[in-house]
C-alpha cells in the first residue's frame, strides 16, 4: 500500500544507504492531483494552499498553475511564500500576527487578511492608515462557528464550535461588523467570512460545514444590509492514512459546492486545503539497520524516525509503508531477518515513543531492505523536532521537475 510512484522507487533503489534517510517528493504525481483537484472546483471557487502544511519552495511552486492563491500563518511564511510564488495572491491567517507582521504583509501587498480578533482589527486598521494609505485592504472575519455534531463525528481536529484561542466567538460579530461600516477603518473592506473549523473530514461532512457556514454569513449580512463579496470555508479535507488509497471524493464536494454557489449569485466561495493537495505526494526512505525480537514482538531499527517524520507519533497511526528489498548483504555474519509475523518499525532515538509503524505485515523483512514510507508531503518533515539526538538531516530530492503535460485552460483558476 502506497507504494511510490516507478520514479521514486527507482531513485529509493539507487541512493547509497549513506544518502538515506531522504524525503522523495514526485512533483508530476503532486501536478497530476492537484490538477483532478482544481477540475472538480467549479466556477466561483477559488483554491489556496494552506502553506503550513508543507512550504517547501519546489512544492508551493509546483501548485501554481492550478492554485488561486496560498494562505499563510505567519510573517516567515509571508515572506517564504513571497519569495517562492512572487505576485501570486496571498491571504494572511493565524491567532496572534505581531504589529511588524501585520506591517510586512501589508507592504508586501497582501489581499486578504483573516482578523482573528477586534483588537488585531484595530491594530490592521491602523497599520493600514499608515503603511497603505492609497490602497482598501480586503478583510474576511475569521470566526468560530458552532458544528454540527453530525457534521463534527468524523474530524480529528476540531477548532471551532468549542472553546478554543482561533477567531472571533460568533457573539461578537455584530460589533465587529459596525467597526467595518460606521467609518473607523476606513482602509479596510469587508469582504466577507472566514472559518476554518475541522480537520479530518469527508466531502458530505466538509459540504455540511460549508453549508452552514454561508448560511450564517448570508444572515449576517443580510442583518446589516452589507453584500456577502466572499466566504472561505477553509481546509480540513481528510487523508486517510489508514486506508491511503481511500482519497477524499473531491468531486462530490465540487458538485455540492456548485449548488452553494448557485443558491448564492454574487458570492465567491474559497477553500484552502493543505494536508489532502500535498500528503500523497512524499516519501520518507530509509533503510532497515536491525531486527530484532523483544518479549515476543519483532521490531525494525531504521535510520532516521520520529524526529524527520513526526506524523505518526502526533496523530497516533501507523505510518502507511511499502518495503523494497535489497538483496545484497555485505557481512559474512547471517543477516538479522523478520520471522513470519508483524514487525514494529521504530526509528533510532532513545524514547519508546519513536514508532513510526506497529505491527507491519512484513513478513521476513530483513536488515539491509529499505522501506518507504507514504503519505508523508504534508505535515512531515517541517513539523518534527530535527535536533533532537542531533542525526544527521534526511536528504531531499524533488523528482519530475518539469511538467511534461501543457496546461490546459480548465487547469487555471478563475480569474
Ligand atoms: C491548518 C489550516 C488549514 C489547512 O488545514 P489542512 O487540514 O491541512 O487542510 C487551512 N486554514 C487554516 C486557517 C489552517 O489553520
Amino acid at each position: 500500500m502506497t507504494a511510490p510512484t516507478p520514479s521514486v522507487r527507482d531513485r529509493i533503489q539507487a541512493l547509497p544507504a549513506t544518502e538515506l534517510p531522504a524525503y522523495l517528493y514526485d512533483l508530476a504525481a503532486l501536478r497530476e492531483h492537484a490538477a483532478s483537484v482544481r477540475a472538480a472546483l467549479p466556477e466561483r471557487v477559488e483554491l489556496y494552499y494552506a502553506a503550513k502544511a508543507n512550504p517547501e519552495p519546489e512544492i508551493v511552486a509546483a501548485l501554481g498553475p492550478y492554485v488561486d492563491g496560498y494562505e499563510v500563518s505567519s510573517g516567515g511564511e509571508l515572506a517564504h511564500v513571497g519569495k517562492a510564488v512572487p505576485g501570486r495572491p496571498l491571504a494572511f491567517g493565524g491567532p496572534g500576527k505581531t504589529p511588524a507582521e501585520i506591517t510586512a504583509a501589508l507592504e508586501q501587498g497582501v489581499t486578504r487578511f483573516h482578523v482573528e480578533s477586534v483588537h488585531e482589527l484595530r491594530v490592521l486598521a491602523e497599520l493600514a492608515t499608515r503603511t497603505a494609505p492609497d490602497t482598501r485592504v480586503g478583510v474576511l472575519l475569521r470566526f468560530n462557528l458552532p458544528l454540527s455534531t453530525a457534521s463534527l463525528a468524523g474530524s480529528s481536529l476540531a477548532m471551532g464550535g468549542r472553546p478554543t484561542p482561533f477567531g472571533l466567538d460568533p457573539a461578537e460579530a455584530d460589533a465587529a461588523v459596525h467597526l467595518l461600516t460606521d467609518g473607523t477603518c476606513p482602509r479596510l473592506e469587508l469582504r466577507g467570512v472566514h472559518a476554518h473549523l475541522a480537520s479530518g473530514l469527508d466531502a458530505a461532512e466538509q459540504l455540511a460545514v460549508a453549508e452552514s457556514v454561508v448560511a450564517w454569513a448570508a444572515a449576517l449580512a443580510a442583518r446589516h444590509r452589507i453584500r456577502l463579496a466572499e466566504v472561505n470555508v477553509g481546509g480540513g479535507m481528510n487523508v486517510d492514512y489508514g486506508a491511503p488509497e481511500d482519497r477524499f471524493d473531491w468531486v462530490a464536494y465540487g458538485a455540492g459546492l456548485a449548488r452553494l454557489t448557485a443558491a448564492h449569485p454574487g458570492l465567491t466561495l474559497r477553500i484552502e486545503p493543505g494536508r489532502a493537495l500535498t500528503a500523497y505526494c512524499g516519501w520518507y526512505a530509509t533503510e532497515v539497520l536491525d531486527i530484532k525480537r523483544s518479549h515476543g514482538e519483532e521490531f525494525a531499527v531504521v535510520r532516521g524516525g520520529t524526529h524527520h517524520l513526526r506524523t505518526p507519533a502526533t496523530k497516533g497511526h501507523d505510518q502507511p509503508c511499502s518495503v523494497l528489498p535489497v538483496d545484497t548483504w555485505p557481512h559474512p555474519w547471517p543477516r538479522p531477518a523478520a520471522g513470519g509475523g508483524r514487525v514494529t518499525l521504530t526509528g533510532q532515538l532513545c524514547t519508546p515513543k519513536d514508532l513510526l509503524a506497529r505491527h507491519v505485515p512484513a513478513a521476513g523483512l530483513r536488515a539491509g531492505d529499505r522501506v518507504a514510507f507514504g503519505l508523508a508531503g504534508a505535515y512531515a518533515w517541517n513539523i518534527s523536532h530535527h535536533d533532537f539526538l542531533m542525526h544527521p538531516r534526511p536528504g531531499f530530492h524533488f523528482l519530475n521537475r518539469t511538467a511534461d503535460v501543457p496546461f490546459g485552460a480548465a487547469a487555471l483558476g478563475p480569474a
